[in-house]
């Protein structure tokens, strides 16, 4: 055992770790609880309110002039194990490790669905965070979006890019308005600090949960009228996905 090994060995006898799912002692979410997880295969166009299945990493023939290309979620964020594990991370109790568990559904989804558009890409391509207002930041004194991104990053390859989007508008919170209200609540709400990184680059913008979509729509755009080339989002999980 070395000494990082030994060390996380004396923090779990100190601070025992439990399930968020299942309140088993070990892991924040234990190995049975991940396995029973369903990661979706497939991709779905981001845009149609009843999902519907994609190929060739994009969107139904009806969304083609939307910003965003295409979306990878996951997970549906319907499961009560994912739904708990997003909650604390984002609502609290702040668990900033429970990141390494999302990365390693995301990175099961790309795996399962056997799609290689981030080993294809990878000398033309960055990941983006979505990014959170400065108050936001503060109070949770990370962006959980930030980390999952800086995950996916190391793992494939592919640089991350800091600061260059960034949200100038403080929105209220989305999770009661309708999908209209959404749109008009995020608009002009981000903006480019520094194009140079972004220019004709395929941009894969992480975010945690996908609802409806305006927010990631919202900085597709932003990063296109930049002269971003692509942009596809990459979530854990999404609201509503029925895989069937
Ligand atoms: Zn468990
Ligand atoms: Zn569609």
């Amino acid at each position: 055992m070395n000494f990082l090994e030994l060390k996380e060995k004396i923090i779990q006898i100190i601070f025992p770790t439990y399930c968020l799912s299942c309140q088993r002692e070990g892991q924040i979410l234990c190995d049975d609880c991940f396995s029973l997880l369903e990661i979706n295969p497939w991709q779905y166009c981001p845009f149609c309110s009843n999902p519907q299945k994609v190929i060739d990493n994009g969107k139904c023939s009806r969304h083609q002039n939307f910003y965003l290309d295409g979306l990878f979620s996951a997970v549906a964020y319907q499961d009560q194990r994912i739904k708990k594990i997003i909650q604390a991370f984002k609502y609290g109790p702040y668990l900033k490790n429970l990141d390494t568990q999302l990365i390693k559904i995301i990175i099961a989804h790309f795996m399962l669905s056997e799609n290689k558009i981030l080993i294809h890409s990878q000398n033309q391509s960055c990941f983006i965070s979505v990014p959170i207002f400065k108050s936001k930041m503060k109070k949770r004194g990370y962006n959980q979006s930030h980390l999952i991104a800086n995950g996916l990053s190391q793992h494939f390859k592919i640089p991350l890019v800091e600061k260059a989007l960034i949200r100038v508008k403080n929105t209220s919170s989305q999770v009661k308005l309708s999908r209209d209200e959404r749109k008009i609540n995020i608009k002009e709400a981000f903006s480019i600090t520094n194009a140079e990184p972004i220019k004709n680059k395929t941009i894969f913008l992480v975010d945690d949960v996908f609802t409806t979509g305006a927010t990631l729509e919202e900085c597709a755009k932003t990063l296109k009228k930049t002269g971003a080339k692509k942009v596809y989002g990459i979530v854990v999980a999404r609201e509503g996905l029925n895989q069937n």
